[in-house]
């Protein structure tokens, strides 16, 4: 039989995206509404070894339901990879009253959470922020739908003037292993070709598809690239070697960058995040312990933290056949 829980401390590790912000507040108004305390950690795992905490309450976290970023800053901390470090956090946590966790960051701050789990047997569940989408376990993690939206609103603008001046353009947007933004923002701001890690679509491949879009009168084309695709080529590579392939085509390279992790978050994040919260309080409240909470089909659901981890989180091929049909 699990304690009972008096005081859940919540956190922002890893990369920032938009609707943590929300989640956390989520986390915070939960607390409340069930009469427990909930205890602010500053920047993630580093300000829990160093005991960087503030009480929260529900008035702490008016107004930030519609903020990008994280008001309790996030970091990367080398200190809690190591078992010192670890202890150490441990014995502020104690201190502090808190006995349980709420992470909310990627998969990396769920192996660190699994592991002090895992040591000091401290109750902990996992809120999946990140805009690249590459949780197993959920359909959506946080942020994700904020920069596909943030990309598809950049690539209208960029795809005036390409049209304007019959340029090709070339769009790098992030997406180190899993191209799920690429694909989504690719096919919503109508990108002619769309290049994933997951699929080696291979050069040939693209010079055939800007061949057909030029044969079937497109006057301009807009490429979404993610950082990690796997012809292996840096985007500026890429303009360089469709250059020598069709000098006619004046290439341009975007790199869209920082500004997809930031901004207000959408509609669908800021719901998505509050009905994260209310189930990681609530079921750290009912005893469970090393859940990643997510979305499956609208429903919020838990899954073990190994397997969230773990798991990949794969990508809808489907979505590459509509991306063709839609560039004919
Ligand atoms: P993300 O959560 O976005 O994947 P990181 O991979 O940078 O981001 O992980 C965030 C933090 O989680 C790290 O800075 C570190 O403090 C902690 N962490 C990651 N991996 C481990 C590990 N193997 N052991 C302990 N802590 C870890």
């Amino acid at each position: 039989m699990s304690k009972t829980i008096k005081k859940i401390g919540v956190l922002t590790s890893g990369g920032d995206s938009p609707g943590m912000n929300a989640a956390i507040r989520s986390v915070v108004r939960t607390c409340a509404f069930h009469n427990i305390g909930c205890v602010g950690i500053y920047r993630g795992y580093q300000g829990m070894i160093e005991g960087d905490f503030k009480e929260m309450g529900p008035r702490s976290v008016n107004n930030i339901v519609n903020k990008g970023g994280t008001i309790l800053k996030s970091a990367r901390s080398m200190d809690f990879k190591t078992p010192e470090g670890r202890e150490k956090a441990h014995k502020n946590l104690v201190k502090a009253g808190i006995d349980a966790l709420v992470v909310i960051g990627g998969d990396g701050s769920f192996t660190g959470a699994l592991l002090f789990n895992s040591e000091y047997d401290f109750p902990v569940m996992g809120i999946p922020g990140t805009i690249d989408n590459d949780i197993y376990g959920t359909s959506y993690t946080l942020g994700y739908d904020t920069a596909l939206n943030t990309v598809v609103e950049v690539i209208d603008k960029i795809r005036d003037t390409a049209s304007s001046h019959n340029r090709l353009f070339l769009i790098e947007v992030m997406g180190r292993d899993a191209g799920h933004i690429a694909l989504n923002a690719g096919i919503g701001a109508g990108a002619e070709e769309i290049l994933i890690p997951e699929e080696d679509l291979g050069l040939d491949r693209l010079l055939d598809s800007l061949r057909k879009s030029k044969a079937a009168g497109k006057s301009s084309s807009i490429v979404v690239i993610s950082e990690g695709d796997k012809i292996g080529k840096t985007v500026f590579e890429l303009k360089d070697y469709v250059e020598s392939n069709f000098p006619e085509y004046d290439v341009r390279v975007s790199v869209l960058g920082h500004m997809q992790r930031g901004g207000a978050p959408s509609c669908f994040d800021r719901v998505l995040a509050s009905r994260l919260g209310v189930k990681a309080v609530e079921s750290l409240l009912e005893g469970e312990s090393n859940y990643m909470v997510g979305i499956l089909a609208d429903k919020i659901v838990l899954t073990p933290l190994e397997q969230a981890i773990k798991g990949d989180s794969e990508i809808d091929t489907e979505l590459l056949r509509v991306s063709d049909i839609m560039s004919i």
